[in-house]
């Protein structure tokens, strides 16, 4: 399976370049790439892994509908309106995108859900620590997560240092607290998660897929 990599230069796109197998590896475009660039990579990838921007993500998207190649997307800071382009070239290729591609942080999401379904009355909060590099905030975790309960959540976030991602979620109550958290060490899990759902997507229909899919269809 040949990959292209979006974001090749960054923190994540560097660890994933080094996880994919040499013959594997089709190219990285970064934000020096010309459009001539953009084109070869991508025509010659059976798929394409991001980890860039939303502006990046957004200029690749014309390039993989026109060679039909799929994306798998861990980009994060998307306004609505940019959510929406990304989600209208669904119809032509299949996307993944996924906040976070931890499993463990997929887990604590559906612990999440049924904690809120009993805990009506509690309020929740999330802080969610990151290195101060990072340029969105709250993180995409921090609102993927807060999707995930029917109360509204309170978000606190710290850039510090060169923290992989910290989050903290926490159902107080008037005499108890129930605190859920994790916490990355490094970002191989989000490069070898991404490159997981990248194996998987080849070959599905053109629609928006999440890690749940990619999750369900492990569950025998
Ligand atoms: P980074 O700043 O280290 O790297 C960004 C990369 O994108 C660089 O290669 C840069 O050249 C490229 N880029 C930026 N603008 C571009 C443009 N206009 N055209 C082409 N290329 C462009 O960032 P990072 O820490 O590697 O994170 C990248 C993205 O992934 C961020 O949105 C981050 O929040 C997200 N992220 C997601 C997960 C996850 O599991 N989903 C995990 C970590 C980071």
């Amino acid at each position: 399976m040949k990959i292209g990599i979006l974001g090749i230069t960054g923190r994540i796109g560097t660890i994933l370049s080094k996880m994919i197998a040499i013959e594997d590896f089709i190219g990285g475009i970064s934000s020096k790439s010309t459009d001539a660039e953009i084109e070869n990579v991508v025509k010659n990838s059976d798929v394409l892994v991001d980890f860039s921007s939303p502006k990046a993500t957004l200029k690749i998207l014309p390039f993989a509908k026109k060679f039909k190649v799929p994306l798998v997307t861990g980009t994060t800071g998307f306004s609505e309106n940019e959510f929406e382009e990304l989600k209208s070239y669904a119809k032509y290729i299949p996307i993944l995108h996924a906040n976070n591609f931890s499993v463990c942080v997929q887990l604590m999401a559906m612990l999440l859900k049924k904690c809120s379904e009993v805990l009506t009355d509690f309020d929740f909060s999330i802080i969610d620590k990151h290195h101060k590099k990072k340029k969105d905030a709250p993180s995409g975790t921090a609102l993927f997560l807060a999707k995930q309960v029917s109360s509204k959540a309170q978000i606190v976030s710290i850039r510090s240092g060169n923290i992989c991602g910290d989050h903290i979620c926490d159902f107080s109550g008037e005499n108890e607290m129930l605190t859920i958290s994790h916490r990355a060490f490094n970002r191989n899990i989000f490069a070898s998660g991404a490159l997981d759902c990248a194996k998987w997507i080849v070959g599905k229909e053109p629609r928006m897929y999440t890690m749940a899919d990619f999750l369900q269809s492990k569950i025998k």
